[in-house]
């Protein structure tokens, strides 16, 4: 069943986004080589806390130890954080948290080099986070889920790169994971239709080479098949009469906190 948000909903679950889009923001200084991904987890706890009432939603979710997900180079999603996984100069690491603030969730990810990485790498990770765009302008009042999947599928294999198919975007706000799925995949005009209201997380995880995955025995980590690099990029959007608005994106800073100021 599909719960659609009011705008007083929706505007709780942007404060709770907003908490999570700084944080991943503020984790690109903390990403480099030598940092454990335990530590990485420890900071991403300690900057949602430094929020009164802000609370990691993922730490306990169906059992799942930690307050981020941390998932190096072929690992796909739902890495657990570790003091024995050290990050090492051209890796890539996908960072994926949720908060939960006043009852409402947000949800969002990113991967992030670590160091210096080869242009290949990079492309990679430009393609993920593109297709991510081109999903989000898909949702729209009366389009269908389908024509998000199918914009990010094409894209994505259009650039020879391969879309993961197991896992997919999900209705978002009154828990963590929500009706509606959202495949990266589909065909336009395929699908639920999308109403005003309705708040999901698009999230295309891609791979650089084929789209098989599978889950390692820690009962969590979820790998590319074949070993091959993959990448995450998640906003919680909302579908709007004005059209998609990203809720997890992080506040614009101000002079005052940027440091920036002159004289
Ligand atoms: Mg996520
Ligand atoms: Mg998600």
């Amino acid at each position: 069943m599909i719960h659609l948000k009011s705008a007083a909903e929706i505007d709780v679950i942007a404060r709770a986004g907003a908490i999570v889009g700084q944080v991943l923001e503020r984790m690109v200084d903390e990403v480099a080589p030598g940092v454990s991904t335990a530590a990485l987890d420890r900071a991403a706890e300690d900057m949602i806390r430094e929020h009164p009432g802000a609370e990691p939603a993922f730490k306990g979710l169906y059992g799942f130890p930690a307050s981020l997900c941390t998932s190096i180079n072929e690992e796909v999603v739902h890495g657990i954080p570790s003091e024995h996984r050290v990050l090492e100069s051209g890796d890539i690491v996908s960072l994926d948290l949720g908060v939960r603030l006043e009852g409402y969730y947000a949800d969002s990810a990113v991967t992030l080099p670590v160091d210096h990485i080869e242009p290949e790498t990079r492309r990679l990770l430009t393609i993920t986070e593109t297709a991510l765009q081109v999903g989000i302008a898909e949702a729209r009042p009366g389009g269908h889920l389908g024509d998000i999947g199918e914009a990010i599928q094409s894209l994505v294999e259009g650039d020879g790169y391969s879309v993961v198919r197991e896992l997919v975007g999900h209705g978002v706000g009154h828990a963590a994971h929500e009706d509606p799925q959202v495949p990266n995949y589909g065909h336009a005009g395929h699908g639920r239709r999308m109403r005003e209201g309705l708040v999901i997380a698009i999230e295309p995880m891609v791979n650089v080479g084929g789209r098989s995955i599978r889950t390692l025995s820690d009962g969590w980590t979820v790998v590319t098949a074949d070993g091959s690099l993959s990448a995450h990029f998640e906003h919680t959007v909302a579908v709007t009469a004005e059209g998609p608005r990203i809720l997890t994106a992080p506040p614009v800073r101000s002079a005052a906190q940027g440091g920036d100021q002159v004289g």
